[in-house]
């Protein structure tokens, strides 16, 4: 755990470090954002953004998509990663928003967590994007390291890191946090070969600090 002043801090040198940090996916509707969110896992968002026009074109709605069949689903999505449980969980997920919801997502982080394919990670982005009502923090891989290499949590588990993390970071930097540590994990604290010399953070890194 780390104190609230460093916590700030490094929120804030991240903050202007990428001043233009935001969700690298794009999507028209909350609709589109939670399948694009979908296709995400396992796969990097250049590719989503490369799928998604053709796919958003043919199913802009979810009443189309789910009009639709899995494997037509299926040949649209072939070149993200594991395409066949995404295509299922596109279709299953669009046919329940018509039916359960009248097409409309909801905006609650419990009831979008129902939705086949939506975990606590996914369903977080969606607050924070498709409804600017950030809810939590979305553990992704590069949050996970981060978190752990600055010293911000010790647990494996993504629900227990972003425990840690809503423990120690202030609500007003939430949302800032969701941006920053993705683009400070893409392009300085990366899994392979973090740049650690030249990061801005590294006087407050747990990691750092032990191997100086
Ligand atoms: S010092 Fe290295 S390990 Fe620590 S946050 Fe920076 S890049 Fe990551």
């Amino acid at each position: 755990m780390k104190k609230k002043n460093e916590v700030i801090d490094i929120i804030e040198i991240l903050k202007q470090t990428y001043p233009n940090a935001k969700c690298s996916l794009d999507f028209e509707t909350p609709f589109q954002m939670m399948i694009a969110v979908m296709l995400s896992a396992q796969c990097t968002d250049d590719r989503v953004n490369k799928i998604t026009p053709t796919l958003f074109k043919k199913y802009p709605t979810p009443e189309k998509m789910a009009s639709s069949t899995v494997e037509e689903i299926e040949k649209i999505i072939k070149s993200c990663g594991f395409y066949k449980n995404k295509s299922r969980n596109a279709w299953l997920a669009s046919k329940m928003l018509v039916e359960k919801y009248n097409s409309i997502l909801p905006e609650d982080i419990d009831e979008l967590e129902k939705f086949p394919g939506v975990g606590r990670k996914s369903a977080n982005v969606i607050m924070l994007e498709a409804f600017n009502k950030p809810q939590g923090i979305a553990v992704d891989t590069h949050v996970k390291r981060i978190s752990k290499k600055i010293g911000l949590s010790k647990e494996s588990d993504p629900l227990k890191i972003e425990k840690d993390l809503l423990k120690q970071i202030p609500e007003k930097y939430i949302r800032d946090v969701n941006h920053v540590f993705i683009w400070f994990g893409r392009d300085i604290c990366n899994s392979r070969n973090p740049k650690c010399k030249e990061c801005p953070i590294n006087k407050y890194c747990d990691d750092f600090k032990s191997k100086k």
